[in-house]
């Protein structure tokens, strides 16, 4: 390994808990919540059934030993005081953040009795259960949906366009079958000196702050070491990050753009004769209609569409395409724009037809360790097949053929808007998300919508602005050191050690059998938590062939790996060399989509508000507003309570380039409202190299110092970007939403201007209609 382990480590190498004077320590997996999308090893040193102190596991591959802020500072969350102690039942009107305790045995019978009314008077359809992103619950919260409430409507909470990985993970399983991922090593436990491995010549980083983000399996110290050992890269980015100032290029991509950029890098590649033939001429499907296609995109149209001089574009094609290996990670950006699907479809050739996918440091073809799926789907055949396909969001035509396991969150805002049409909604169980405040577009527009709801449940580990405004009842989850889990993203499957508890805070798991064991015994058959956990790991994956416990003591369990899988017949079902698609091959023209009726190759159009499809508007907000960039304390929502996180980070920020800021008459530091004709919320100046045509404002903010209860409700909307973005502009799929590319302006915070502030507007006075300046 290239880095030091400490002797105190060594000493302790291969145990999975040991004793330390009065501390327990333990070596097990970090995973929500507080939440991220990895799975990271940790030592736990806990006294008297607390965690007093974390550290990184130097002997787990898939961190090795490295934690970012928000594991740092566990302890702090996990020994708050402002956690939910136990479950609360509301007492005042919604928005009064008025509680009384109960116990968990009222509760249960309190929702036992609310959902069997609402089954009875409306169906099982009526009731919404949702989750927010990355967290521990993928496939705990669809069961509690499917198998115990009986409703098919289990979603993400209010994602426009499901724009958050699903535009990418569908359109490459149409077009390879299979999901990729960049070789950094990850697959094996002896990362950068297993000999099978090879360093990625270039990496393409893709609308990703890597070392920020920190996303599903790709950690930013993986690519920084692969940088290290002389990995080249390119950053398609807005925003000059710290990565993208380390690149070899930076493509400054404006917001929204980037199926132009993608084409227009195939058709350099393509042109210029640097794509693979062999690979092409062998494993591609539809190579002529696709180089017929993308040059229609040539890189000086693309140049004027995306603001990256043509030159730069060509140099990254080039960089890419003669690149003997090419790593690739793409991050939401790509799934945030009406044509995120298409431009997904771009990205994912570029690594098809120069070769690289499932080569040695170049894209390899990943699936759950051990093919444990669990994920969304979990429990779905439970239903019988005519309440399935009442599932919201059935009409679109992916969702019809299967893909995309979760009712599209667009159109169930539409029914609700439309007074219950095809059938009202009735109930929302929310669980780990905080739509409000994070990752539901129009935030204002969805606070009326979830109101009319007659009873809802808030499964969290605080008080959010979301538990406030909307729930009956506020259950307390526990944290990640208070739950049996395990995790199963990828590689390795984990396990998730309790060596803690909370108060009366239950594991998701604990919570969903005890209850669900209320609706359908036969359903929820394990005694506990750990149980079920040892039935999926024991019963379900005996390809991994050990129990929960032996996982604990391993802590990982890693599958081995291999590449060129489709040489090898180990994609397809039919165990024949090939993708698993219909025609056997990387598909550059979906035959799926063809049949569907859509658009078989990739195509780029306007954002639906842009300098250029909407001008008029343009010259009312001047500025292209990105938002949800992440930072290193907080992930998403989350994190605000805590001190240390807030001493860093204690407000929001808007990043500007110090041109744009003079032209608009502030300066870094200022406070400035950011408005369009949907809204206006504040954040604070802070200078960054961006397009001076280009704003970037984060997301997720709420204040948990404030007053609780409404007008005030946290502050949720105060400084809330989601006020200025839109719900039901997606795609022709369904899929991708431009959370990224709306239109602003913005102007200083003044007393004058700050009588009404945006929370007290929506949960007081009906919303934005009148936006005071
Ligand atoms: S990536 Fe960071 S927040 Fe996520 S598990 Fe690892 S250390 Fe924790």
């Amino acid at each position: 390994m290239a880095y030091e382990i400490s002797e105190y480590y060594k000493k302790h190498k291969g145990e999975a808990q040991w004793q330390d004077g009065e501390y327990t320590c333990t070596r097990t997996t970090m995973w929500s919540g507080p939440g991220c999308h990895n799975g990271c090893g940790v030592v736990y040193y806990t006294k008297n059934g607390k965690v007093e102190k974390i550290e990184g596991d130097p002997y787990n591959p898939f961190n090795l030993g490295k934690l970012c802020m928000r594991c740092i500072n566990y302890v702090e969350a996990a020994d708050s005081n402002d956690r939910l102690k136990w479950p609360l039942k509301r007492v005042g009107e919604r928005g009064e953040n008025k509680w009384e305790r109960i116990s968990w045995d009222e509760a249960y019978d309190i929702i036992v009795e609310k959902v069997n009314g609402i089954k009875k008077d409306y169906g099982p359809e009526s009731i919404v259960c949702m989750e927010g992103t990355g967290r521990n619950v993928i496939w705990q919260v669809p069961y509690l949906c499917y198998a115990a409430f009986g409703s098919p409507n289990f979603t993400l909470g209010f994602l426009s366009g499901e724009s958050c990985s699903m535009p990418r993970l569908v359109t490459e399983a149409v077009t390879e079958g299979e999901f990729t991922f960049g070789d950094y090593s990850a697959h094996f436990p002896d990362r950068y000196e297993n000999p099978n491995w090879k360093l990625p010549e270039v990496i393409l980083l893709w609308g990703q702050n890597a070392i920020i983000s920190n996303p599903d399996s790709s950690l930013g110290h993986w690519i920084v070491e692969c940088m290290k050992r002389g990995s080249k890269l390119i950053v398609v980015d807005p925003m000059l990050t710290w990565l993208a100032a380390k690149a070899d290029i930076w493509l400054r991509v404006r917001p929204g753009t980037d199926a132009a950029l993608a084409m227009a890098m195939n058709d350099v590649i393509i042109k210029e004769d640097l794509y693979d033939h062999a690979f092409v001429e062998k494993w591609c499907h539809g190579f002529d209609d696709f180089a017929e296609r993308v040059a229609t995109m040539p890189p000086e149209r693309a140049a004027e569409i995306c603001w990256i001089p043509k030159d730069t574009i060509v140099e990254a094609a080039r960089l890419y395409g003669k690149a003997e290996r090419g790593a690739g990670t793409w991050g939401v950006s790509v799934d945030m724009a009406q044509c995120g699907i298409s431009a997904a479809q771009a990205i994912n050739a570029l690594w098809a037809i120069c070769g690289n996918l499932d080569k040695p440091g170049g894209q390899s073809i990943i699936r759950y360790a051990f093919d444990q799926g669990l994920a969304y789907d979990y429990g779905i055949e439970i239903l019988p097949p005519e309440v399935t396909a009442k599932r919201i969001g059935m009409d679109l035509p992916l969702k019809q053929f299967g893909f995309g396991a979760t009712a599209h969150s667009d159109t169930l805002l539409k029914v609700i808007e439309a007074g219950g049409v095809p059938y009202p909604i009735k109930m929302f169980w929310f669980q780990s998300t905080n739509p409000i405040a994070n990752m539901g577009a129009e935030a204002p527009r969805l606070y009326k919508a979830i109101k009319t709801a007659d009873f809802n449940v808030v499964v969290d580990m605080f008080m959010t602005p979301t538990a406030v405004a909307f729930a009956d009842l506020v259950l307390p989850c526990a944290m990640s050191s208070e739950r049996w889990s395990q995790r199963n993203w990828w590689m390795p499957t984990a396990s998730i050690r309790k060596v803690a508890s909370y108060y009366e805070a239950k594991s998701d798991e604990q919570l969903i059998l005890e209850l669900g064991k209320r609706f359908s015994p036969e359903l929820f058959p394990w005694k506990d938590d750990k149980e079920w956990i040892d039935w999926i790991i024991s019963d379900q994956t005996s390809k991994m062939g050990m129990t929960f416990d032996e996982l604990c003591d391993v802590v990982c369990q890693y599958e081995d790996f291999e590449y060129y899988k489709y040489e090898k017949g180990m994609l397809r079902p039919d165990g024949k060399p090939g993708f698993n698609t219909p025609t056997g091959k990387v598909e550059l023209k979906l035959s799926l989509f063809e049949a569907w009726g859509l658009d078989p190759l990739p195509w780029y159009q306007e954002p639906p508000e842009s300098p250029y499809s909407t001008p008029e508007l343009h010259k009312k907000y001047p500025l292209v507003l990105t938002t949800g960039h992440r930072s290193w304390e907080f992930f998403h929502s989350e994190h605000r309570q805590l001190k240390l996180n807030r001493e860093f980070h204690p407000d929001p920020m808007i990043k500007m380039n110090p041109e744009t800021a003079a032209k608009f008459g502030v300066k870094e530091g200022d406070w400035v409202w950011v408005e369009n004709y949907r809204g206006r919320f504040k954040q604070k100046v802070k200078y960054e190299m961006l397009h001076p045509g280009v704003v970037n404002a984060e997301h997720g903010w709420w204040f948990p110092e404030k007053e609780a209860a409404e007008p005030s409700l946290y502050g949720v909307f105060d400084s809330n970007c989601n006020n200025l973005t839109t719900m039901c502009q997606n795609g022709p799929t369904g899929y991708g939403a431009p959370y990224k590319n709306q239109l602003c302006t913005v102007y200083k915070v003044t007393e004058e201007n700050s009588k009404i502030m945006p929370t007290e507007q929506v949960t007081r006075l009906g919303g934005f209609n009148y936006v005071q300046k």
